[in-house]
């Protein structure tokens, strides 16, 4: 057992996530209150979070969508079956901390609309066509329905060069 030292409830180790850092190889805090850190940390800097993704975007542009480009030739078909089964991974594959917001924003989606996210997700830094993977909430987007159907072909008109 294991005095969690933000909200002082003792508990069994399980209930603590692992941390090389820490003394003992266990977090302070209980899985419960890191959980709500992360969400209240995430809530207070959704700007911050979102302009340091735009930034990181502009400085690496040109990186991003060569590798973008190289994964797509490497990946093509598997991309497609992926992006079919995308709704259904999507809520398995976020981050646990952020499932409930993926929820809501699966829930909050305008008729007509699709949750566009993941690979390939095109948009434009600079001007320019960028293609990135990041699986966060902050990528997440509504697309009218048939521009997210119709992306495998404008990604393929794209060319990224
Ligand atoms: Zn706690």
């Amino acid at each position: 057992m294991k005095r969690c030292g933000c909200c002082g409830a003792v508990k069994p180790l399980n209930e603590f996530h692992g941390s090389k850092n820490k003394p003992g190889g266990l977090a302070n805090r209980c899985k419960v209150c890191q959980q709500r850190v992360r969400r209240e940390w995430h809530a207070k800097n959704a700007d911050k979070i979102s302009k340091m993704a735009a930034s990181y975007y502009q400085k690496n542009a040109d990186k991003i969508s060569k590798m973008a480009a190289s994964y797509y030739q490497k990946n093509k078909k598997a991309m497609v079956v992926k992006s079919r089964m995308r709704d259904k991974r999507l809520l398995k594959r976020s981050l646990p901390s952020e499932r409930k917001e993926v929820e809501k924003f699966y829930l909050n989606r305008p008729e007509g609309y699709h949750v566009d996210h993941d690979i390939p997700l095109v948009g434009k830094v600079n001007g320019r066509h960028v293609v990135c993977g990041l699986h966060v909430l902050a990528n997440l987007q509504y697309l009218p329905a048939h521009e997210n159907d119709s992306k495998g072909s404008k990604f393929n008109e794209l060319q990224l060069t």
